[in-house]
């Protein structure tokens, strides 16, 4: 492993497990008393570290986590995560005895996928999902009897039963009244089995913004991923519920070069920058190829340095940015820079990155950590 002071050297991803800590006691409070939080951990826990995340969730004693893909699932496994693994997405039926040999619960995502499933001769665990609205995975929440009829497959132990909601960060009517109709269509469906003498599984419905919006909900777990991470998807989002969540993720980088520029010189490719005054330039190693979106070129994001806010300038690289410090005094190669997560500045929360650059927090986040170091923050000298 190389030292901490090797890896912010650069640019670096900086946990604040402190905030982790505190997110998942805050959301495990605002939930039923039944419920248990199943942590989504997908894309590296949403450019977190999935590894690193999901073995301290693990010693707080969250014991359920969720996936997107049978590798993720894997590799939480190789490196010691106990309890169960939810797979929310599709996995070939070739990896099949991977799931069972590494103890992964596959989602069921039609009739066709739970035949083939049961078809091989050994025991798979599995979650049902069911399509209530969203179109996208799932047994339509009409086809009540092929549903009963996985109940039957010998191969495939059920040990729950879901469905994802579509619009449940917005508090339009009309969204409300559709959240509505896709809870009443599963428990429909939930009451129809249990009709017919089914053995109702683990059930769930929510994921952050169901919690937030519809914690009156009572399920077994709640898939829980953006509010985990202490942010939520856009900012000013308004939500039923109001928690004190955290922001675990900064994005960190360190001054290597300024330079004079005068007034009518252009700065990076394209020349889009030009200064309109003799300005200094400070050259920030991070760029698009780390994640940080391109399209927050040209004065559309900021940056943090030695306690004031400026403007990025210029196209940002594949691997580097400049910043306009000419209204900054002091600052010296070495200092460090925040691009997301400087908690005292909301216009650097990952939300409000996101949203300057026409995305959300979720994409923002994923896409980063390739080429970025995770630290922990208490590492950071
Ligand atoms: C990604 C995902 C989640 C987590 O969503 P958040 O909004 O980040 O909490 C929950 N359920 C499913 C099916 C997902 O794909």
């Amino acid at each position: 492993m190389r030292s901490i002071q090797a890896e912010t050297e650069r640019s670096w991803i900086e946990l604040n497990i402190e905030n982790l800590k505190h997110n998942v006691k805050i959301l495990t409070e605002a939930m039923p008393s039944k419920c248990e939080l199943m942590a989504v951990v997908k894309a590296e826990a949403y450019g977190h570290g999935a590894c690193k995340i999901s073995t301290i969730l693990n010693k707080m004693g969250i014991k359920a986590f969720a996936v997107a893909t049978i590798e993720e699932g894997i590799q939480l496994r190789k490196n010691g995560i106990r309890g169960e693994i939810l797979i929310l997405g599709y996995t070939n039926i070739k990896r099949a005895s991977d799931l069972e040999k590494f103890d992964l619960i596959q989602t069921l995502i039609d009739f066709e996928y739970a035949k083939t499933l049961n078809s091989q001769n050994f025991a798979v665990k599995v979650h049902i999902k069911i399509d209530t609205g969203m179109h996208r995975l799932g047994f339509s929440c009409k086809e009540v009897l092929a549903v009963k009829k996985v109940f039957e497959m010998k191969n495939l132990k059920i040990c729950g039963i879901y469905t994802h909601l579509c619009c449940t960060d917005s508090l339009m009517p009309d969204d409300i009244a559709f959240t509505r109709k896709q809870i009443d269509n599963f428990y429909r469906l939930i009451d129809d089995l249990k009709d017919g003498k089914v053995n109702i599984p683990k059930v769930h419905i929510q994921s952050s913004y169901g919690l937030l919006n519809y914690p009156d909900l009572t399920c077994n777990y709640i898939r829980v991923g953006i509010a985990l991470y202490g942010v939520l998807s856009s900012p000013n989002d308004d939500t039923n519920l109001k928690l004190d969540l955290r922001p675990v993720l900064s994005l960190k980088s360190r001054v290597v070069s300024i330079r004079q520029v005068n007034k009518g010189d252009s700065v990076g490719y394209g020349r889009d920058f030009v200064a309109e005054r003799d300005s200094r330039i400070a050259i920030i190693p991070i760029g698009y190829g780390d994640g940080f979106p391109r399209n927050l070129s040209n004065g559309n994001g900021r940056v943090l340095v030695n306690s004031h806010i400026v403007p990025i300038v210029g196209r940002i690289c594949m691997d580097q940015l400049s910043i306009d410090i000419t209204d900054v005094q002091g600052v010296s190669t070495g200092d460090i820079a925040t691009l997301i997560g400087a908690e005292e500045y909301d216009d650097l929360s990952a939300s409000a990155v996101a949203y300057r650059s026409g995305s959300i927090s979720n994409e923002l986040l994923c896409r980063m950590g390739a080429r970025l170091p995770v630290i922990t923050k208490s590492d950071v000298i």
